[in-house]
């Protein structure tokens, strides 16, 4: 049977792994069966039915999720280089998007690349108003955030205006979200607009946001590598910012009770962690190779966990990460901080992936019948014997949804 691919029945179908976790608690269960019917989970018992298919040494996870992602850098065969200084990095994502000369081929090899990786749920950066390129796909089930930047009152009204229309023309069972991209392009008063229509339609939301030393430096100080790449490109304009603003003033016009990804928060302080533990609507995607790209100092995605905020990783777009496959992130951490707790890594990349985009992808009995399969590949065909075996074992991964 092809598990890669989203099968259709009414009648009852069983699965047997080795492992099944269903996304909550420490502990795997060994050897259970997970009956669906009709796109859903049926049952989930240690008693053997009469027939089944039987995924032998493999693991059934919730689906792995990805919260952050820009599909349309796909083309690039690697990350864009030099990383540093961010501001010239930034133009070159700028340039990249310029002379892209396909850019539906580019979102088609992204979104294999996301399916061949076993991701089940994807939320996409939208920067273009065209959405044909988006085709319907079953895996990965995508969620798309349409992009906000602007410069100038012109242009934001004109960009409120896209938002308005990419939210009305949402299709039945489709998830849309707003994307305010980052607070060097997006005031604060142009985020309070932002904000509004998301509780117009209720929308999650998703922000670039204590991402840089550059964007701490340009909000209170206004001066730095961002505004010198505004003023090149003749772009600044300071009426618009004020002194002495942090990444904290952004969170709380973004604090609208709606699901919001806070995209790396990279340089979040002690005060902005406090007011997102007190906010569970609010989610931190931290994605480990791209700040290793930049060459960050340490993520503090375990001080946001130890909080209590919803900590998940993220890939962002290939112009800063060698793929699309958020597994190998998980894996990344582990290997650049052995002391991680690999259950809480898997925990990541998925429930806490889903909860960020307002998902419940923990497997229950009446929850969609949808996960994740990870088959053990290579010469050791063996059981997983432990957490940091599934991990860092060498495996492929497939998502799986029944309906
Ligand atoms: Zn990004």
């Amino acid at each position: 049977m092809n598990v890669a691919s989203a099968t259709s029945s009414d009648s009852p179908q069983w699965f047997k792994a080795d492992w099944f976790w269903a996304g909550e608690g420490d502990t795997p269960r060994r050897g259970v069966f997970i009956e669906t019917q009709s796109g859903l989970i049926s049952d989930i018992t240690p008693t053997t039915p009469a027939k089944f298919v039987d995924l032998g040494p493999a693991a059934i996870l919730p689906s792995l999720a990805n919260p952050h992602c820009h599909l349309e850098f796909s083309d690039l065969s690697e990350p864009l280089s030099p990383p540093l200084p961010f501001a010239d990095w930034i133009g070159k994502t700028v340039a990249a998007r310029r002379n892209r000369t396909d850019w539906p081929s580019s979102i088609q090899s992204g979104l294999q690349e996301v399916n061949h990786a076993g991701v089940g749920l994807l939320a996409e950066i939208v920067t273009q108003d065209d959405l044909s390129v988006y085709p319907e796909t079953t895996s990965p089930l995508l969620m798309l955030f349409r992009e906000f930047l602007a410069f100038d009152e012109t242009q934001a009204a004109g960009q409120l205006q896209t938002l308005k229309s990419f939210l009305s023309e949402q299709k039945a069972g489709a998830v849309r979200g707003i994307s305010p991209h980052a607070p060097y392009t997006v005031c604060l008063a142009d985020l309070e607009d932002c904000v509004a229509l998301a509780r117009e339609f209720q929308t999650p939301l998703m922000m670039h946001l204590a991402e840089t030393q550059a964007e701490l430096e340009f909000l209170y100080h206004q001066t730095g590598e961002l505004v010198d790449m505004l003023k090149r490109i003749d772009l600044w304009r300071p009426e618009r910012y004020e002194q002495g603003v942090r990444p904290l003033h952004y969170l709380q016009l973004l604090d609208a009770n709606l699901p919001c990804v806070i995209a790396h928060g990279n340089y979040l302080d002690d005060e902005e962690i406090s007011f997102l533990a007190r906010r569970p609507h609010f989610s931190v995607a931290y994605c480990p190779r791209t700040h290793a790209y930049f060459e960050h100092r340490p993520h503090p995605w375990r001080k946001l966990a130890e909080a209590g905020v919803n900590v998940t990783l993220g890939t962002d777009g290939r112009g800063s990460n060698p793929d699309l496959d958020i597994w190998k992130d998980a894996q990344f951490v582990k290997q650049q901080q052995p002391d991680a707790n690999s259950r809480f890594l898997v925990q990541m990349a998925t429930v806490n992936a889903g909860r960020a985009l307002g998902q419940d992808l923990r497997l229950r009995i009446g929850q969609p019948a949808r996960w994740a399969v990870v088959s053990p590949t290579g010469n050791d065909l063996s059981p997983f014997s432990d957490w940091d075996a599934l991990l860092l074992r060498q495996t492929r991964r497939q998502s799986v949804i029944m309906g």
